[in-house]
């Protein structure tokens, strides 16, 4: 079988031999929804999308592909101060509004400018910076639509 060099299958494959893990039909699965939707779903969700393919598959089973997924830099988890999180299978640089009544999350496009990052990191004494998390928040249109927020 032939595999495409930057297939999400190559890219899944080359990472967890890096990271010296094995590759297993679920792993694959759950990284093929992630890198396949913009939804940034939940690991509820995520195992609703892949349960088709592999019926079998339980919810600590998604969890841990997540967190290896996350552990192998192929996919972002976004933490929520409820303790819910979402997972994002684009890991290039860009931002996300969260709705504040649905939990809904979307992309924002762009990447502060280094100087103002560098900036940031200034101010923050005595912290080693590691990166930054730039969340817009507000309501999503289906939420303004349904009800006057
Ligand atoms: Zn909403
Ligand atoms: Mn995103």
């Amino acid at each position: 079988m032939s595999v495409h060099h930057d297939s999400h299958e190559g890219i899944l494959r080359s990472a967890l031999e890096e990271n010296g893990l094995r590759y297993t039909e679920q792993r694959s699965a759950v990284f093929e929804h992630l890198a396949n939707t913009k939804s940034h779903p939940t690991a509820d969700e995520v195992l609703l999308a892949v349960r088709p393919a592999l019926p079998g598959i339980s919810l600590a089973t998604v969890y841990k592909s997540l967190e290896t997924l996350v552990g192998c830099g192929l996919v972002n988890k976004l933490t929520y101060s409820d303790g819910s999180s979402r997972y994002d299978g684009c890991t290039d640089p860009h931002h996300h509004a969260r709705c504040g009544r649905c939990g809904r999350v979307v992309d924002v496009p762009g990447s502060l400018p280094e100087d103002q990052v560098e900036g940031l990191r200034l101010g923050a004494s005595d912290f080693v910076v590691t990166g930054y998390r730039l969340e817009l928040t507000g309501y999503c249109q289906p939420c303004l639509t349904a009800e006057r927020v």
